[in-house]
């Protein structure tokens, strides 16, 4: 057993890992591999490693029963962030990637395919320029001249993108009442959903990419002259209103959503927030070739593994501390740090506003979920957790899933969907650095297999022996 002070002195998750670099293969660690490999042991934690599907920061849990039970549970961290956790963000894509999928193709998870002849369209919301940026090279996204960016306008936007996109969201409804009336039509039976995905862009400011779809809003016969669940997705019937028209709804709500905030840079100590000039919807037509839908899904997904934080500062929660931190602050990029600095600024400025700042460096000032979707969009990532933990109980033999994303194993979604409640948080992360480095081999020599498979099957299909 390994001793327990360096159990923990040596814990290693992907974020300790991170910050201090790859880690070396020294006598030492090379030793704690192979005391693990050869140790009584090994299995369990195996079992467990695989389980979490190679997870690089997987949490321990705990609990007790009876006198004498006492079991251990590890599970995988769900970071969908690529810098934390490589095996559970792709995961956390994959599910993402479904979602999407169903929300715009239909054919899974209740969701049927008639959803592909619904108007949809496809927007992206742009930030309005606080300065020019280079375009290419290594400095892409930097400033030109970084003293004269508006970093205020910058992070204010950052820190009101969520409620702009709210009133985006409030604004097209509006719209698209008003175009229905307009057309004769009954407003109350078509409803509009949303499916959102922020992306970071070079420039540290937050893009929005959006799928906007018509459905019926009331719940529709499905034979036998019973009414559907309110839950099925159905086509707007009695609405002439295209993809065409949705995609000009869409503009014209970007254009016309606004929001006025407290800045104390200005002289009015207000400024009104809008979407930049770039904005763009293009309408999904039910004609557009299956492709070029799938395309799009997958375009969405990618953005929600693109990390928000890929600049440098890598853990969850960043201490107010950390504007001060010469070491932290010098891994960053010069604009990144300067966006640090004005939001601690901003903060000390109108704390009556903008205290919670200080709570956000490490999203640069990006409070909001990373993928929204109105309640009706598609099935929700839990019933896709729910399925996959179905798959699992009816496939024990550890086989890959069907459809599913790169990884198997989840406990996690087991341990929620059970018994939360008796267990309790230990720690998170590898014990040695040895056991993590194994199970980052694993991980990646699990891919090469996923891949070789796909690349099998591929080849299957064209026809190549
Ligand atoms: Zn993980």
């Amino acid at each position: 057993m390994t001793p327990r002070s360096q159990v923990a002195e040596g814990r290693v998750s992907a974020l300790t890992a991170a910050a201090k670099g790859p880690i070396a293969l020294t006598e030492e660690v090379i030793g704690e591999m192979v005391h693990r490999a050869a140790g009584a042991d090994y299995r369990p934690w195996w079992r467990a490693v695989t389980g979490t599907g190679f997870c690089s920061n997987p949490i321990h849990l705990h609990r007790r029963h009876g006198l004498i039970g006492d079991d251990r549970l590890m599970l995988r961290c769900g970071n969908r962030r690529a810098s934390v956790c490589p095996p559970c963000s792709r995961l956390y894509g994959g599910d993402t990637w479904q979602l999407v999928h169903a929300g715009i193709l239909g054919g899974h998870y209740g969701v049927p395919t008639t959803v592909a002849e619904h108007p949809m369209a496809f927007v992206t919301l742009t930030a309005p320029s606080y300065g020019r940026v280079h375009a290419a090279g290594p400095n892409a996204g930097q400033p030109v001249d970084a003293d004269r960016y508006d970093y205020a306008g910058h992070v204010l936007f950052t820190w009101w993108a969520p409620e702009l996109w709210r009133r985006y969201t409030i604004r097209a409804r509006r719209l698209l009442t008003r175009l229905l009336r307009d057309r004769g039509h009954d407003p109350k039976r078509v409803r509009l959903t949303f499916l959102k995905v922020t992306e970071n862009q070079a420039r540290l400011i937050p893009h929005f990419h959006a799928v906007l779809r018509l459905d019926h809003a009331e719940p529709v016969e499905v034979g036998d002259g019973r009414a559907s669940e309110p839950s099925v997705i159905a086509p707007p019937v009695g609405t002439d209103v295209t993809s065409a028209d949705l995609a000009a709804l869409a503009l014209q709500a970007a254009a016309e959503t606004s929001v006025l905030v407290p800045d104390p840079t200005t002289a009015t100590g207000t400024r009104r927030m809008s979407f930049g000039a770039q904005a763009d919807a293009e309408p999904l037509d039910p004609s557009l070739p299956v492709a070029v839908r799938k395309k799009i899904a997958g375009y969405l997904a990618k953005y929600v593994t693109k990390s928000v934080t890929d600049h440098g500062l890598t853990a969850r929660r960043v201490s107010p501390q950390v504007a001060h931190d010469r070491q932290v602050l010098a891994g960053l990029s010069p604009h990144a740090r300067a966006i640090i600095t004005t939001l601690t600024a901003l903060a000390d400025a109108a704390p009556e506003h903008y205290s919670a700042m200080v709570r956000w460096l490490h999203t640069l000032g990006y409070r909001g979920h990373v993928t929204t979707k109105s309640r009706r969009y598609s099935l929700t990532m839990g019933a896709l957790r729910a399925a996959r933990a179905l798959w699992r109980q009816q496939h024990p033999t550890g086989s890959e899933e069907p459809s599913a994303p790169a990884m198997s194993g989840d406990r996690a979604d087991d341990a929620t969907s059970t018994d939360t409640a008796e267990w309790t948080y230990v720690r998170s992360g590898h014990d040695t650095r040895g056991d993590y480095l194994l199970t980052a081999a694993a991980a990646t020599a699990h891919l090469e297999q996923l891949w070789a498979r796909r690349d099998a099957r591929e080849a299957e299909r064209m026809g190549i022996p």
